[in-house]
């Protein structure tokens, strides 16, 4: 189940969204600074960094949000999580770091492709990571 209307099973039977950016990013079709991939994830740099590493770590198949999200997806889940320390030592952050996951209007989530936040850096964060809304937000 795709959540999405649009989205359909490519030629290796992995679920996509043509207009779904993250997709995009995960076919090489929109180019991003990748620092991981392999045959069910891709981990690249946020193209609007809110620490000296933000890092975004998503699953090729497209799965809009947590909530469409099942036992189907343990394993890409799991496997997400499980490099997330790996990939934010090698990137700078080997003192500690923050995961996020946004989840639709409540979370503020942009970008409705499943996704980890990995942030860190050298420095302690602030106690929330807060990005300019703005007005009316
Ligand atoms: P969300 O608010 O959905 O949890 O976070 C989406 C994140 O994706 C934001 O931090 C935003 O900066 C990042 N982002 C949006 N578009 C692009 C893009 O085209 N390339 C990269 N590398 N990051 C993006
Ligand atoms: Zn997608």
């Amino acid at each position: 189940m795709s959540g999405s209307p649009l989205a359909a099973a490519d030629g290796n039977g992995m679920q996509q969204d043509p207009n779904c950016i993250f997709c995009k990013i995960a076919r090489g079709e929109i180019p991003s600074r990748k620092v991981y991939e392999d045959d069910t994830i891709v981990a690249f740099h946020d193209i609007s960094p809110v620490a000296p590493v933000h890092l975004l770590l998503i699953p090729k198949a497209h799965v809009p949000t947590l909530y469409e999200t099942t036992a189907a997806h343990e394993a890409v889940l799991g496997r997400m999580l499980a490099i997330a320390g790996r990939l934010a030592r090698e990137q700078g952050a080997a003192d500690g770091f923050r995961t996020i996951v946004n989840t639709g209007r409540v979370g503020r989530q942009e970008v409705m492709h499943v996704h980890i936040h990995v942030i860190g850096g050298p420095d302690p964060l602030g106690p929330m990571i807060v990005r300019k809304v703005s007005q009316g937000d």
